[in-house]
């Protein structure tokens, strides 16, 4: 099933979508608060070297709520 997982980077708030094409990634926005600015998030690839850039853009959410 394509249902790809996104995260907003400005209010962290997580989604699920469903992608028919790759494409479609680029259009993908926060339900939440509209950004543009979306992260798609690759639970398949359980990588330790991925955690570094999740680190970094955790570091510029802000909390949840509000
Ligand atoms: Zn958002």
């Amino acid at each position: 099933m394509p249902l790809y997982e996104f995260k907003c980077l400005d209010c962290c708030h997580d989604f699920e979508k469903l992608i028919l094409k790759t494409s479609q990634t680029s259009e993908v926005m926060c339900p939440v608060c509209r950004s543009r600015r979306i992260e798609e998030k690759f639970s398949t690839f359980a990588s330790s070297s991925s955690s570094k850039s999740v680190a970094a853009n955790k570091a510029n959410c802000a909390p949840s709520g509000g």
